[in-house]
């Protein structure tokens, strides 16, 4: 028979039991208020680390406000996604701001409340911007990072703070599909479960499930789909939204389509904002880093997904965008 070496378990690279995470833990403790807010067209990594930790201090009998500049959008199956407001009222013990990488990407919340007292985020373009940053980019999540503080923060974790971590974590690796995935985040994952996260309904909501309205968007996108030297990209109009009726300013997930297609070094989405306003979703194939080109259009964002707010009519922003992400593959000799 042959002797199967047993593979040793790595330990957890958990957030460290250190100074900034039990200063952060007495700040915790002796504030009564809290507000979290997150960015604007949130995605599930920040709805759901905003909810998870929303929902362990409200368990702690702490008052919190969770505000979404755009709303909570099609997360109102997520525990607590009912608490969420639009803008904040009151005054504050202690602000959070959760999976942003720039003050600019939590909208106006920041212009009333400008100094927060803790960023939790894992971007590495993230610029440090609280009192206090955890800021983790090899994490895969930033609710991968709140499994390991909430913890050490004296914070609980139920079964509705594991719904809403799982679901954060299993929308940011698109199902356990990117290259950041490692054991431990699927040990995190099977943790989340035995505190009762349901695997196949959170997978079922966040990433099979879409809207007839979503479908038909993306047909108006999959439509006008280009590719050239490796790179592939569409856009998506206001004309678009208001014909299918999509409600959001998203590309609901579209760019996931475009990156699975054969050859693709990287997808790109534009997405018009306004007349003069365009939004642009990078994704890379391992290997290959958009965080930097996003960064210098003004946006951010990991290696492997990024994406920015730039300025100029859709044709416009397509083409400069287009130049200059050809140029990052030529100049880095991606092939
Ligand atoms: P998406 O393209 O799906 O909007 O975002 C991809 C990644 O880039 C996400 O981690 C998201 O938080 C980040 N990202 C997207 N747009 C912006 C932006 O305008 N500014 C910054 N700082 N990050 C962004
Ligand atoms: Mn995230």
């Amino acid at each position: 028979m042959k002797n199967h070496q047993q593979p040793t378990p790595k330990p957890m690279r958990s957030t460290m039991k250190n100074d900034l995470n039990l200063a952060i833990a007495q700040k915790i403790k002796i504030s009564n208020n809290f507000l979290i807010a997150s960015h604007v067209r949130p995605d599930a990594d920040a709805v759901g680390s905003m909810l998870g930790l929303g929902l362990a201090l409200k368990k702690a009998e702490k008052q919190v406000q969770m505000i979404l500049e755009d709303g909570a959008g099609k997360y109102s199956y997520l525990p607590g996604s009912d608490c969420i407001d639009q803008t904040p009222r009151g005054n504050f013990d202690m602000i959070i701001i959760v999976d942003c990488s720039d003050p600019g990407r939590v909208g106006q919340v920041l212009a009333d409340y400008p100094q927060p007292d803790l960023v939790v985020d894992h971007h590495k373009t993230n610029l440090n911007f609280g009192k206090f940053n955890i800021v983790e980019p090899e994490q895969a999540a930033t609710a991968a990072i709140l499994f390991n503080c909430l913890p050490l923060w004296g914070l609980s974790i139920d079964a509705h703070v594991a719904t809403c971590l799982l679901s954060a974590i299993i929308g940011d690796t698109i199902g356990f599909r990117t290259s950041n995935v490692d054991a431990e985040l699927l040990r995190k994952a099977a943790a989340l479960m035995d505190y009762g996260a349901k695997l196949s309904d959170i997978y079922r909501s966040e990433l099979v499930l879409k809207s007839f309205e979503a479908i038909r968007y993306w047909g108006a996108g999959l439509n006008r789909v280009q590719r050239q030297n490796g790179l592939v990209w569409t856009s998506l109009t206001l004309e678009d939204r208001k014909k299918s009726a999509y409600p959001g300013n998203d590309d609901a997930d579209l760019v996931n389509v475009l990156s699975a297609v054969e050859g693709t070094k990287i997808a790109l989405i534009f997405i018009e904002q306004a007349p003069d306003k365009v939004k642009v979703s990078w994704r890379a194939r391992p290997g290959i880093d958009v965080s930097k080109i996003a960064f210098e259009f003004g946006g951010g964002g990991h290696a492997a997904a990024a994406g920015a707010d730039i300025d100029g009519t859709l044709e416009e922003v397509k083409k400069r965008v287009i130049i200059e992400t050809e140029k990052l593959l030529e100049e880095n000799n991606f092939s």
